[in-house]
């Protein structure tokens, strides 16, 4: 079934069948956005086949229906008779399970978003890759936990990866397809997150409806929080390096509060090229799904002139370590930033259970990272399940580290 509204234009590509997508993550914030793009794009352009979610069967049976798909997973075996009640009467086949979602994501499509959180997007979206689909990338942890093996399966494959992330959306346009070579720098704008301003004793005590309350953007809780620490940034920093084959040493952060850049890419030349648009996700996920072509979405226009002054700032590492953890991944490479991405997604669940502060989520990674290179254990995982092999290490490590507390000079609630 393809969408309906009625008060769009036909797709000016009439008469060529639509572009059939799978949504990854329906129910949460890029799911959702994705689905207003698609109810304001040309009629018939767009033709949803599978959905899949992570445990709110509710919410996804709404989300089926909304989109149309032809076929709902949740990740949660225990939800499956809620889905399958609520999608009853609806024509809409249910399914439960981690098995399921890979099911969804092998679906029929020419395009799977994958807005998955965590690294639990990284076998679905992965097996999509595999079979050679072309796949929007919002899930930024897959090539955080195993960017070698989704590079190395892509190009087995012949499938393409588009950039969501707004960064990497931006930086993507900016390169016009220049080789990887030309590029003398490549810059990630971040906004600062809410506790930009802060002073390090005031982070130090950061509730976690602060952390989440982030000025710019609304998102899921981990990103949110990841944002507020500037790991989002040191994960972004990593997903660049694998998606664009940029070495650590061209990569770089800048603070920009107004997330009006964001991102840049220099050129050998001098030339230096950035994106530009309103905070608002409904741009990135609109080029992707359109690529290479575009469709109007109802972002507001971006109006310089109105907006005046543009800033930037270098980034404060003091205040801010698990940017420097994760750059030190970044450049230490191998299997360290799998241990990282783990240990932070233990992390953070921990602050947003108020188990631990807010400056405790970088010690923990850090602390995880040290125990795994005096282990020996930095060699860069070759295949999906040794990543996630190292990952699961290093979530029983953060999670030892959390059963230990308090941790030497670690804050906690
Ligand atoms: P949310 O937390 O809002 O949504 C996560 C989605 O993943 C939900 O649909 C959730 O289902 C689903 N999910 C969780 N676990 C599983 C699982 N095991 N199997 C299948 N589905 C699962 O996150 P966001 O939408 O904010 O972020 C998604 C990804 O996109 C993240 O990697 C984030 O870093 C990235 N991103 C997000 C941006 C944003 O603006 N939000 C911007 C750039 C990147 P349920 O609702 O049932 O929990
Ligand atoms: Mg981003």
């Amino acid at each position: 079934m393809t969408i309906v509204q009625t008060d769009r234009p036909a797709a000016r590509t009439s008469g060529i069948a639509p572009r059939r997508l799978v949504v990854l993550g329906a129910t949460g914030s890029i799911g959702r956005t994705t689905a207003d793009v698609l109810a304001h794009a040309p009629r018939g352009a767009f033709e949803v086949t599978a959905v899949a979610g992570g445990s709110d069967p509710e919410a996804l049976a709404a989300m089926a229906v909304q989109l149309g798909a032809r076929f709902a997973a949740i990740a949660d075996p225990k939800a499956y008779g809620a889905l399958k009640a609520a999608l009853s009467s609806t024509g809409i086949k249910a399914a439960a399970g981690p098995q399921a979602v890979i099911e969804a994501a092998l679906h029929p499509a020419d395009l799977v978003v994958a807005a998955i959180a965590g690294a639990a997007g990284v076998e679905p979206t992965h097996a999509a890759l595999e079979q050679g689909r072309t796949v929007a990338l919002a899930n930024k942890e897959c090539l955080v936990c195993a960017g070698g093996p989704f590079m190395r399966t892509a190009a087995r494959a012949g499938a393409r990866l588009l950039p969501m992330d707004s960064e990497h959306n931006a930086i993507f346009q900016a390169l016009g397809g220049a080789a990887p070579e030309s590029v003398a720098r490549m810059i990630l704008t971040a906004s600062g997150g809410p506790f930009r301003a802060w002073s390090a004793e005031r982070i130090r005590a950061a509730t976690p409806a602060e952390a989440l309350a982030h000025p710019n953007w609304s998102m899921g809780p981990k990103v949110s929080v990841d944002s507020a620490s500037l790991m989002n940034k040191g994960l972004e920093l990593i997903e660049a390096h694998h998606m664009f084959g940029i070495g650590a040493e061209k990569l770089d952060v800048l603070v920009h509060p107004q997330s009006i850049v964001h991102g840049l890419v220099t050129f050998d030349d001098g030339a230096v090229v950035a994106g530009l648009a309103n905070p608002d996700m409904r741009v990135p996920i609109a080029h992707c799904l359109a690529f290479p072509g575009r469709i109007a979405t109802r972002a507001k226009p971006l109006d310089l002139a109105q907006i005046g002054t543009l800033t930037f700032e270098p980034a404060d590492f003091a205040r801010f370590p698990a940017l420097r953890v994760a750059m030190d991944a970044l450049r230490a490479g191998g299997a360290m930033p799998t241990v990282l991405n783990a240990a932070n997604e233990i992390g953070v669940a921990a602050f947003l259970a108020g188990q631990i502060g807010f400056l405790d989520i970088a010690r923990i990674v850090e602390e995880v990272c040290e125990q795994a290179m005096a282990g020996g254990e930095g060699r860069e995982p070759q295949s999906i399940s040794e990543a996630l092999g190292v990952d699961h290490v290093a979530r029983d490590r953060a999670r030892a580290l959390l059963a230990r507390r308090p941790l030497s000079g670690m804050v906690t609630k």
